[in-house]
């Protein structure tokens, strides 16, 4: 496995990979890698056949309150990981590689970036977008991997590769979770013994919302406060959003059918915050 940790020695290792005729995938992470990240390594390899997985903790989509300075990292687990899973080369750069001093260029999507995750954390997406974008053009990816566990995210990367016209596929991998339902995420760490063994009150509501309109239930607002009623049981939760939206646009949707809704939700123990979400 390779190591590439500046921007020139990642354009030598592509290149070399393309005048291969290599068809390459990319996984992009923040790193302090769990299963969720390594079975969109899995992912990647089977729909392309060189993976380059990236670490960077993007300091442009943390907002000046967030988690920047805390997030955990473990290159050296990291690469030992990518290294057991088959990854072909890992980029880590740092930041000032990444963004130089008079950095000023970003991608904005003004509509479906608004909701959601994009009411807490406003500034978030446009740093996501920057930085995929980034990491599309440095790697010359022809197919990139993200998680469905980020949702919003991956609905926004797809649109703005379609609404560019990046030369990018993308594919999205299954939400990995732990044996009680708690989607994995680097962020999990943060939960005292107390909030691990509630946290999955999230994932338990979303399946409550699912159940309700399978089960003919059309009604949002009815829905939403049955999820909600359930993760109130919990006051040292706080909800930061609960809702039933269209899977394409991200519109909040007042009468739902099966087919055509994402079930999204964001809470806050203590002070981790966790997002979670189911199709329907
Ligand atoms: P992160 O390191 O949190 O920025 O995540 C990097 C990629 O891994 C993103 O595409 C995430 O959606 C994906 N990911 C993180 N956690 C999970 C999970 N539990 N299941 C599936 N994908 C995940």
């Amino acid at each position: 496995m390779e190591v590439a940790k500046t921007i020139e020695e990642l354009k030598q290792a592509v290149q070399k990979l393309r005048s291969e005729g290599h068809r390459i995938g990319l996984v992009p992470t923040m790193g302090f890698l769990h299963e969720g990240h390594l079975r969109l390594v899995d992912r990647c390899k089977e729909v392309s056949d060189k993976t380059i997985l990236t670490i960077f903790v993007n300091p442009t989509q943390f907002g000046p309150n967030e988690d920047l300075d805390a997030y955990p990292r473990d290159e050296e687990r990291d690469l030992k990981l990518c290294e057991e899973r088959g990854v072909d080369l890992v980029f880590c750069p740092n930041v000032e590689d990444m963004y130089g001093a008079s950095h000023s260029t970003f991608v904005i999507e003004e509509r479906a970036s608004k909701g959601l995750c994009g009411i807490s954390r406003p500034i978030h997406f446009r740093g996501v977008l920057t930085i995929c974008c980034k990491l599309f053009m440095l790697s010359r990816c022809d197919v990139a991997v993200f998680g469905q566990k980020d949702a919003q995210q991956v609905i926004l990367i797809e649109k703005m590769v379609r609404e560019l016209n990046l030369p990018v596929e993308i594919v999205r991998g299954e939400i990995i979770r732990e044996s009680d339902g708690l989607a994995m995420s680097s962020r999990n760490r943060y939960l005292t013994e107390s909030e691990r063994k509630i946290a999955p009150c999230l994932q338990e509501a979303l399946q409550i919302g699912k159940a309700l309109i399978e089960g003919g239930q059309t009604e949002t607002a009815k829905i939403r406060s049955e999820m909600a009623h359930h993760i109130e049981k919990h006051p040292e939760i706080r909800i930061d959003y609960l809702e039933l939206v269209d899977v394409q646009e991200l519109t909040p949707l007042s009468v739902v059918r099966p087919g055509e809704v994402l079930i999204a939700g964001a809470i806050y123990i203590g002070k981790t915050r966790l997002i979670d979400n189911v199709n329907v």
